[in-house]
């Protein structure tokens, strides 16, 4: 194994795996571990928002991402200030109209093209023991599995891309700022072919008085449907019945067929940060830097604009740009909170709900309890 990196990344999710390719387009040696032997079958968070377009142009992959099959996404409807849908149109924001993806078929073209590019990837490997950074290099013993294999690597930088456990940055002493305990419940039901055609293309999102729902029309003719909500303030943390759904959700899902094709899975979809957000040689990036809710649609833009920051500041060989790293975390969080804050507040109807009145508030941060 090449000992001599320029970056390590440790997680080979969205931004680990574009971490990656950006790094290898401007020539650095680099590799991207990832503790599990293979990508899961399905992963969640599906809709891009027209934001994503320069990146993928930068990333070189706009012309491929197309060639994957992504339905366009040209607006949300929604149920949330008033019990009625209303229409939001993408189409006047920059970028024109979002995408619904098939999120393994995107990773599966991230890595396809980190590879392209002279990136290695390796699965299943993970951390074992990591020395002080010395004169520039951090000393990294890998563990494959279940340790029948070690190597040790010398990388200039370390990259944190192990999504919301942020398990490097805590190992190098960075706390986790958990803003909300939010989870998702979420699956994807199968349409109809024929009848998959008049659902719309759009994201739908309901609130309810204890959460909200989405549903998206993603490629194969599938409706993923997630059901937001936080345990602390609603005891019911089995997943939710397809007949609890609010009225326009619950219209929605008729046009699924049968049972869903997954089991309901839980998924942590509340408020996070690390802080710091990077060092001396090492940064977090996607959800390990800071991990937001689904509302926004925010994690892969800022999944894909964190790999290209990173891959800027290590080219400049500039040994202090870590602060700017952290600097540039901190202030879109803090923008971001504010922001959730008033998407919140437009639900008036349920405001002396628990689960509403919670995140409408200004933010405080809760004790660390991940679910
Ligand atoms: C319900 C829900 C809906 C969402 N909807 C959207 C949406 O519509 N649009 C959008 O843009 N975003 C959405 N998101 C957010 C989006 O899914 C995340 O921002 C995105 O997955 C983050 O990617 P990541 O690469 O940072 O982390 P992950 O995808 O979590 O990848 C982390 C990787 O690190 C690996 N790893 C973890 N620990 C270690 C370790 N110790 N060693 C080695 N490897 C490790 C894991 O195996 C994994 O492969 C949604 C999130 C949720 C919960």
């Amino acid at each position: 194994m090449d000992q001599r990196l320029d970056a390590l990344v440790v997680g080979a999710g969205t931004a680990g795996l574009a971490a990656a390719l950006a790094l290898a387009r401007l020539g650095l040696r680099v590799m991207a571990i990832d503790r599990r032997s293979q990508g899961p079958a399905f992963a969640i968070g599906e809709t891009l928002a027209p934001s994503v377009r320069p990146l993928l142009n930068r990333l070189g992959l706009w012309e491929r991402f197309l060639e994957t099959g992504p339905l366009p996404c040209p607006g949300n409807r929604s149920a949330w200030s008033s019990p009625d849908l209303e229409y939001e149109s993408f189409l006047g924001r920059p970028g024109g109209q979002g995408w619904h993806i098939d999120r393994i078929a995107f990773d599966r073209l991230l890595a396809h093209a980190a590879a392209g590019a002279g990136a290695e990837l390796l699965r299943p490997w993970r951390i074992g023991t990591l020395g002080e950074n010395d004169r520039g290099t951090w000393p990294v013993e890998l563990v494959r599995g279940h340790g029948n294999a070690r190597a040790l690597v010398n990388p200039r930088w370390l990259v944190d891309a192990t999504g919301r456990a942020a398990a490097l940055a805590r190992r190098l002493g960075s706390r986790r700022r958990l803003v909300d305990n939010q989870i998702a419940w979420a699956t994807c039901l199968a349409l109809d072919p024929i009848a998959a055609g008049a659902v719309d293309a759009g994201t739908w999102v309901e609130a309810d008085p204890g959460g909200w729902w989405y549903t998206a029309r993603i490629p194969g003719d599938r409706l993923v449907v997630a059901r937001m909500t936080d345990p602390a303030t609603n005891n019911r943390s089995h997943p939710p019945e397809v007949r609890d759904a609010p009225p326009h959700t619950g219209l929605r899902l008729r046009h699924g067929r049968g049972q869903p094709l997954l089991p309901w899975r839980r998924w942590a979809a509340g408020t996070q940060r690390v802080t710091p957000s990077a060092g001396p040689g090492w940064v977090a990036v996607g959800d390990a830097a800071a991990a937001y809710d689904p509302i926004s649609s925010h994690g892969i833009a800022s999944a894909l604009a964190d790999a290209l920051g990173v891959a800027d500041g290590v080219s400049r060989d500039d040994q202090h740009i870590w602060k700017a790293f952290d600097r540039r975390t901190a202030d879109r969080f803090e923008r971001y909170l504010h922001d959730r804050a008033g998407v919140y507040r437009r639900v008036g109807r349920y405001r002396d709900r628990p689960f509403w009145a919670a995140r409408s508030a200004a933010s405080s941060d809760v004790p660390e309890a991940l679910p």
